[in-house]
């Protein structure tokens, strides 16, 4: 099985590709348009340089070449949610070109990714098709990769990372996976076939893996994969056959003759690719030998999470900042997160004295969360307590559980379960699985 997917990013500019029109905020159709996006007479496009930029950071990320001088060119079709018949994309000098992404150690190759502008979007009603041109010349990047992906799982593995990255390095906002649109390209033989514009991460999944089972029966029942376009049904979760897939030639692309050539070189120069949280994963695995699963769980949590670990690892040690990071503060981030810079240096200097062995557990664990809660030591200390005695009640009535944890710490999980279900949302899961482990390990030495 071989998939490359076709991926298109909208960027997080205040205006339109190529008209001073606004990107977002509209609350009807067609409200905000002007005679250049809706293509009148006499109207010229203008480049919008922050799109320019935002597409060489993205190109950065993924590892691509970007040319010192780009232009722009008319791809030519019929398009009733784009005024002009044509699209004004990049052809001969895309952004970027071969690049390379790494989902974990798999190389994916990226062919290219360049910038173009969207249509407007159409939606049905009846017989009518209505059109809103709102949409219609948002700045889009398309991201384009080899046939790399080896599963539809591992499609979806891949857009997950990737988006995660894209919003971190060009500050893309969190309005949910639905934001990227994707194009599917999947063969089981030797041709393959095209799910266009599916939207979600779960539906490019579901789409891959209906596609994969369809073309495996064509092909074992002696049939032939003819090269199209297919349409997912989100509804009932099957592709349909919606045309023969065209081929580049088919469009007649030629340059864009009221843009000119840009040299964008000089802007190329001054970005410094800003580092990707995978990218940062593999890092503090690296340098601090934490392994790839918890530093991809502290920097899933965020990155500035991360940027806490990293100070923490260098003024303590790493096995001493993964078990105070991966613990209470994890499971305070969100309440802690927006002011952590006023904290920061506490909560170091915190575990800094655990280190020391100024302070034992109990009392580290106690200060990291008064001072992420912002709650009084004592009243947590109370908490505290009082938890510990319902985990000791709780072993009290099932003691078998002490022999059965000394063969295997998954015994715990008996208790853990009885006292969540006991103290409801009174505690976080965290504080409970840790109290636990601790009272049974003291109780088996
Ligand atoms: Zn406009």
């Amino acid at each position: 099985m071989k998939i490359g997917l076709e991926i298109h990013v909208q960027l997080p500019t205040r205006s339109k590709m190529f008209c001073s029109c606004p990107t977002t905020g509209a609350d009807r159709p067609n409200q905000h348009i002007c005679p250049g996006c809706m293509g009148m007479p006499g109207t010229r496009p203008a480049l919008n340089k922050a799109a320019v930029e935002i597409g060489i950071r993205l190109a950065k990320l993924l590892n691509c070449t970007v040319p010192d001088v780009i232009w722009f060119s008319r791809k030519i079709y019929f398009y009733p949610d784009l005024c002009n018949h044509y699209q004004i994309t990049q052809y001969e000098t895309p952004i970027g070109a071969k690049g390379v992404y790494y989902l974990g150690k798999k190389p994916i190759r990226i062919t290219r990714a360049h910038l173009e502008e969207d249509p407007g979007s159409m939606k049905k009603s009846g017989d009518t098709a209505l059109i809103d041109y709102n949409r219609s010349g948002m700045p889009l990047v398309e991201i384009v990769t080899e046939p790399d992906i080896a599963t539809p799982a591992e499609a979806r593995e891949f857009l997950t990372a990737l988006l995660k990255d894209i919003r971190h390095v060009v500050d893309l906002p969190d309005d949910g996976e639905r934001s990227i649109r994707v194009d599917c390209n999947i063969s089981m033989g030797s041709e393959r076939c095209e799910v266009k514009n599916v939207s979600g991460l779960k539906n490019v999944e579901r789409a891959l893996t209906f596609e994969a089972v369809r073309q495996t029966k064509v092909l074992k029942a002696g049939g032939r994969i003819t090269r199209e376009t297919r349409h997912y049904d989100e509804e009932r979760r099957v592709t349909t056959g919606a045309r023969k897939k065209e081929y580049e030639s088919d469009y007649a692309y030629i340059g864009e003759p009221n843009l000119g050539i840009f040299y964008v070189k000089n802007i190329a120069d001054t970005i410094v690719a800003k580092e990707s949280p995978q990218n940062m994963a593999a890092r503090l695995d690296r340098e601090f030998g934490i392994g790839e699963r918890i530093a991809k769980q502290i920097v899933n949590t965020s990155v500035r999470l991360a940027e806490l670990f990293e100070h923490i690892a260098k003024k303590t040690d790493s096995q001493c900042a993964v078990k105070w990071v991966t613990g209470p503060i994890s499971s305070g981030w969100k309440a802690v997160e927006a002011d952590i810079d006023s904290k920061k240096d506490a909560i170091i200097e915190t575990v800094v004295l655990f280190r020391d062995g100024k302070i034992n557990d109990i009392e580290c664990s106690k200060r990291l969360k008064a001072l992420i809660s912002g709650d009084d030591p004592d009243s947590i200390e109370k908490q505290s307590a009082d938890l510990d005695v319902i985990i000791r009640k709780a072993i009290a009535e099932n003691p078998s559980v002490i022999g059965d944890y000394r063969k295997n710490d998954k015994a715990a999980n008996r208790i853990i379960g009885a006292v969540m279900r006991e103290t409801g949302s009174t505690y976080s899961s965290s504080d409970i699985v840790e109290a636990t482990k601790r009272i049974l390990d003291e109780m088996i030495t």
